[in-house]
């Protein structure tokens, strides 16, 4: 039997790097720290053994698989590349390789879940902080569209709510907890104020905090399902604390006009700076989504969406993210990163990605919409590899491995694509042509 000490969990955005994991016989066996959601997946390790690669649902060796991987991407002439939020830095690193070989399109999951509060950052600007400012600073916190009891179960007690801070040293007594949602979820039933929130009226919302904030004054009540009295009162509670943030989730990024709605918040937290430290922090899901927007800002100089058909760097995320050019047909092979992001795809993006030949690096167990061309079977960063995954604050959190494998790691299966590419000069002149 042995112990590992500080293992990161990557189920989720909080990357919890406290964990201790107990190995017998080549299998997890425990592991303490882990969540409700997390446990299972540790458990789960090891259960399904698929083979390295299957083509058309038939066994394969490695190479034969990489042979023919190589192959369909050199016959496309818009390859588009997505995923990547379930990698590491080392396999989106590859994957960022592979696309600018190729002249592929390359976007993450990213594109269905955060763009426009990346895109709203873009335009307005962002003040923020690590997890570890909050938990030692923040009096007053506020979730706005999120519910992490359910999806991040362990914030509260790591970083946003429970824990003695260095200026917070009542830990929960000593915070303000406020939710603004559009309906009652387990978050709400623990805050002290819950802000109800009429579906699609965050901007107005926000836009009436901002007015309160300046001291603009608000004569109607707001039609927005929060009384006027509630939100006078919390912009006083914002003006006069002593350090806020606001978690924002998918619940404002993805309704209505998404980035019109994060790009008030932003700027709601940009005015209370003139009277005290406040900030706001995205609540981002997958594992190392973050990571994903971190790679490609830093190689391509942009966070998602990226498209190498002229041979350098393009950013476009109404022309280049993933379900945009699926519903308009403009790829014609396609390779999946990791394939449970597709369950986000619109019917119609769904319907035309399965008309394609699709390659997909996936860890077992492999459950997915699709059924790719090829599929190869991967290590797991954080279990079978060492690697990094971003936290959701943007602090990149090192990656153990403890347990054996025979798979390879996504980096390695797209490096091997990446070399049988250029083993065949004439993808040079099908570059030269797109
Ligand atoms: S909160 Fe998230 S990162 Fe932490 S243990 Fe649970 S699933 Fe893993």
């Amino acid at each position: 039997m042995e112990q590992f000490e500080h293992v990161a969990c990557t189920v989720c955005g909080c990357v919890c790097d406290d964990l201790r994991v107990t190995v017998e016989e080549g299998r997890i066996s425990k592991c303490e720290g882990a969540c409700r959601l997390a446990e299972p997946w540790f458990l789960s390790q090891g259960d399904h053994r698929p083979p390295v690669a299957l083509i058309e649902g038939q066994p394969v060796s490695l190479d034969t698989a990489v042979v023919r991987a190589a192959d369909i991407l050199r016959a496309a002439s818009s390859p588009l590349i997505y995923g990547l939020s379930r990698s590491s830095t080392d396999g989106q690193r590859a994957a960022v390789a592979l696309g600018e070989r190729i002249g592929a399109t390359i976007d993450t999951t990213a594109s269905l879940c955060h763009a426009p509060s990346v895109v709203a950052l873009q335009e307005v600007g962002e003040v923020t902080c690590t997890l570890g400012e909050v938990k030692n600073r923040a009096d007053l916190v506020i979730f706005w569209g999120s519910n992490p009891v359910a999806s991040h179960p362990r914030h509260f007690e790591r970083y946003a709510l429970l824990p003695e801070g260095r200026f917070i040293p009542g830990g929960r007594a000593d915070r303000t907890l406020v939710v603004a949602d559009v309906k009652p979820t387990p978050t709400t039933e623990i805050a002290d104020i819950f802000l109800p929130i009429e579906p699609g009226s965050d901007f107005e919302v926000l836009t009436t905090l901002r007015c309160l904030v300046r001291g603009i004054p608000v004569k109607a009540a707001s039609s927005s399902g929060a009384p006027l009295a509630m939100l006078e009162d919390l912009a006083e509670r914002m003006k006069t604390c002593r350090y806020g943030i606001i978690f924002f989730g998918l619940g404002l990024s993805m309704t209505g006009l998404g980035h019109h709605n994060v790009a008030a918040l932003l700027l709601l937290v940009g005015d209370l700076n003139n009277y005290t430290r406040f900030c706001a922090r995205k609540m981002r899901i997958p594992g190392d989504v973050t990571g994903a927007d971190m790679v490609l800002a830093w190689q391509t100089g942009y966070p998602f969406s990226v498209n190498f058909a002229r041979g350098y760097p393009r950013y476009n995320p109404d022309e280049f993210s993933a379900q945009g050019m699926l519903e308009r047909e403009e790829v014609d092979a396609c390779l999946l990163v990791g394939s449970e992001g597709v369950a986000r795809f619109s019917e119609k993006a769904l319907a035309y990605l399965r008309r394609l030949p699709i390659i997909a690096l996936d860890y077992p167990p492999v459950e997915s919409l699709i059924v790719p061309t090829i599929r190869f079977t991967t290590a797991v960063y954080g279990i079978h590899r060492p690697g990094t995954a971003y936290r959701m604050d943007g602090v990149p959190i090192p990656l153990r491995s403890f347990l054996h494998t025979a798979y390879p790691s996504d980096c390695d299966v797209l490096n091997m694509i990446v070399d049988r590419c250029m083993e065949d000069r004439s993808l040079y002149k099908l570059m030269e042509v797109k």
